[in-house]
């Protein structure tokens, strides 16, 4: 016999370790353990998705015949981590071996590799992790053949690998690529679909519960869970967004809305990371809508880009890049994170409305993530690590793999440009452009200094002024600096003299 260790994020039938395990001999674990749920203070909302996903996921493998030790959430058991449960496990009954598919994150995929054996005293099977387009050697060997690691040339390489939206050898349609025609404001017309309803079953009911009496000291709320924890559910999501939201994805993409937390999103990013749904499946359904002329190529294209492309891309990056990665800090930033990022407290109102967002619906589109909220702590030169691990707690999608290159790299640039050609850094013109927030903002968009100038302005400036050496010889920069240095010096000097008092009150903002 065997046991077979299932983790939260491997809820899928197709799962290797499932693949490779006999129903009729061996032992399926799974376990909702103190240590993965409160290593950082994960929303609640995320914790009982994935509790109660665990759940039912444990409860339709039993149906179909397979033999579960399922150990639910509780302080007072002994296991605490996954080795104190399959060491109780077997305990009870010895195995000849532990069969599990490889983890997500590097800390404990080096665990598994490095001491479990030793540990446990039965050989461990790890097996690959194939739910993805690209596997980590494909990735490794296409970035040790590229001189420079850019998200673009991956893609494509895997729109050739896959055959998506593509003509023989040529992109459908003559471009790899449609942005020019995506990213709009909001029209104001086209109507933004209401998110889709799930009904509530008594196993998530239970687990709701269970995270009110048991995570009351983390941050976010729970009383706005909405999320999927069935594949059915997962696939009526997927489904739903086909129907009533691709159709404006790629054009809305960009845009923000006041007090429309999903625009045109899909939300589909949890149950990609847990495997309620696999990448193949969600990007077959956005290209069969565009064969069946349902939703126009740059949305199709748009949006299958973000899963083949930046997904996967990401995922690359994190595994040849880990453990070091997560220690650059080629920027230097250290200030600490303002209280409001657990209040949504502050005069700034496409800060309150983005972090409103997070904190209610552990969910905001990632125009929010990187524009707004990342933006601000880029331009503020906050520690990378507060930003890492505020963003690993409040999404419902966070797990470190997908965010821990998007909030380093992406957002701010402590990876000095492995990500990102250049720091994503924007003044208030840009939130402006994109959205209806200024018009509701204590703060002024259309000034840089004054009492009550919009901060994105002059920290702005100050970001780029402060960072010329280290951006010197990035050709991307060099129109932004040419606008700076048309700033007569009096200006230059007024703005970061007025950053350095932004700064000291950033409390206040
Ligand atoms: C600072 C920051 C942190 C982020 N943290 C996470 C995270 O923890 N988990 C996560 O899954 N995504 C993360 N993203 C990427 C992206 O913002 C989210 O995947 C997306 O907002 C989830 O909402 P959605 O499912 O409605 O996505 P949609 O806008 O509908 O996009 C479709 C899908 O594309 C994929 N996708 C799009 N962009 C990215 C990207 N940059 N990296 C990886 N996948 C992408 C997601 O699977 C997403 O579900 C982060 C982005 C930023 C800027
Ligand atoms: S004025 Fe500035 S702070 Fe206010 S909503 Fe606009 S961009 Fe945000």
């Amino acid at each position: 016999m065997r046991y077979g260790l299932i983790l939260g994020d491997q809820l899928s039938e197709q799962i290797a370790t499932l693949k490779a395990l006999d129903k009729d001999q061996d032992i399926i674990l799974m376990a909702e353990l103190v240590e993965e749920a409160t290593y950082v203070k994960h929303h609640p909302q995320k914790i009982a998705l994935i509790f109660s996903a665990m759940r039912h996921f444990a409860k339709s493998l039993k149906a179909q015949g397979w033999k579960i030790r399922y150990q639910a959430f509780d302080r007072t058991q002994a296991a605490q981590g996954f080795v104190d449960f399959v060491q109780a496990q077997l305990e009870k009954n010895s195995a000849d071996a532990l069969v599990i598919t490889e983890s997500g994150e590097f800390r404990l995929q080096q665990a598994i590799e490095t001491t479990w054996s030793s540990q446990l005293q039965i050989p461990i099977h790890i097996l690959r992790d194939d739910r993805f387009f690209c596997s980590k050697n494909e990735f490794k060997q296409w970035g040790s053949s590229s001189r420079i690691l850019r998200m673009e040339f991956f893609y494509r390489k895997l729109r050739h690998k896959t055959g998506y939206l593509m003509d023989g050898n040529k992109p459908v349609g003559g471009k790899w690529n449609y942005d020019i025609e995506n990213r709009q404001a909001w029209n104001a017309q086209d109507s933004i679909p209401l998110a889709l309803e799930f009904d509530r079953d008594q196993i998530d009911l239970d687990v709701i519960e269970l995270v009110k009496a048991e995570f009351q000291d983390h941050i976010g709320q729970i009383n706005h869970f909405n999320w999927a924890t069935t594949r059915q559910q997962a696939l009526q999501a997927l489904d739903y967004f086909i129907q009533h939201q691709l159709i404006h994805f790629g054009q809305y993409q960009d845009a923000l809305v006041h007090n429309q937390d999903y625009m045109f999103h899909s939300l589909l990013a949890p149950y990609l990371n847990c495997g309620l749904l696999s990448p193949k499946e969600v990007c077959d359904a956005a290209q069969q809508a565009y064969f069946e002329d349902r939703v126009p190529l740059n949305t199709a294209e748009g949006f299958i880009r973000q899963i083949l492309g930046w997904r996967e891309f990401i995922r690359g990056i994190y595994w040849l890049k880990m453990p070091s990665y997560s220690e650059l800090n080629e920027l230097q930033a250290d200030r600490e994170l303002p209280a409001y990022f657990w209040t949504a407290n502050t005069k700034m109102e496409c800060m309150r409305e983005c972090i409103r967002n997070s904190l209610e619906n552990a969910y905001a589109h990632h125009i929010q993530r990187l524009m707004v909220i990342g933006n601000f702590t880029l331009l503020n030169g906050i520690s990378p690590k507060q930003v890492n691990d505020w963003y690993l707690s409040v999404y419902a999608d966070a797990f470190e793999w997908v965010q821990l290159p998007n909030t380093h790299g992406m957002v701010l640039f402590a990876d000095g440009g492995l990500v990102a050609s250049k720091p994503y850094a924007a003044s208030g013109n840009y939130i402006h452009k994109m959205s209806n927030y200024c018009q509701n903002c204590h703060y002024n968009v259309k000034t840089k200094t004054e009492q009550d100038s919009c901060p994105f302005n002059s920290l702005y400036w100050n970001f780029l002024a402060k960072h010329r050496i280290f951006f010197s010889s990035n050709p991307r920069m060099s129109m932004m600096y040419k606008q700076w240095d048309k700033l007569s010096l009096d200006d230059q000097n007024t703005i970061l003299t007025h950053v350095d008092d932004l700064q000291k009150r950033i409390e206040e903002l």
